[in-house]
């Protein structure tokens, strides 16, 4: 059984995410949606809620699983016996930092490799910062995210 991990912060899941989601899925048997729960970085959702939401935009896609997970990526990998992590690339600056994750991650846990889906043009802009920077402004974020999951965005802000 070949096992993804496509680990992120999610804060909140974006129509980005579920793009990279849905095309990687269609390469492993199993895909963990492995949410980053790094009490460091001040999110705007709890892990919790954020798990809740993936399951809720995922909960058509037979071969997904989600949970939380604290800690080192590589680790975490092992541990779950995966054979891939799944990253997503919309721009060069991405790159300087994916590709020295990518190189520690293989270091540390030399059975685990790192593949990257380049964005789709449509979400090429899109990430979570620039969702919660619209919401923030009481802006239009039905283009950005799962509809199902906007009022819900909007609300953390009222
Ligand atoms: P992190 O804090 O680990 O970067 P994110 O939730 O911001 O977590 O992103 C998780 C992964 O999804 C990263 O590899 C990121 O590059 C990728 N990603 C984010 N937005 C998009 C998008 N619009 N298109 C493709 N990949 C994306």
């Amino acid at each position: 059984m070949r096992i993804g991990i496509y680990p992120g912060s999610f804060d909140p899941i974006t129509l980005g995410h579920l793009d990279v989601i849905k095309r990687s899925s269609r390469l492993v048997d199993l895909l963990i949606i492995g949410v980053l729960n790094n009490s460091g970085k001040h999110p705007l959702f709890t892990a919790e809620e954020r798990v809740e939401m993936i399951k809720e935009v995922t909960r058509n896609i037979e071969n997904i699983q989600v949970e939380s997970f604290r800690g080192l990526l590589a680790e975490f990998a092992r541990i779950k016996k995966a054979a891939v992590i799944v990253r997503g690339l919309r721009a060069i600056t991405d790159f300087e930092y994916e590709l020295q994750m990518a190189q520690i991650n293989h270091k540390i846990e030399s059975e685990v490799d790192t593949i990257f889906f380049t964005t789709s043009v449509e979400y090429s802009y899109l990430s979570s910062s620039v969702v919660k920077e619209v919401a923030f402004h009481k802006g239009d974020i039905s283009s950005f995210v799962p509809i199902e999951l906007v009022e819900r965005i909007e609300a953390k802000y009222e």
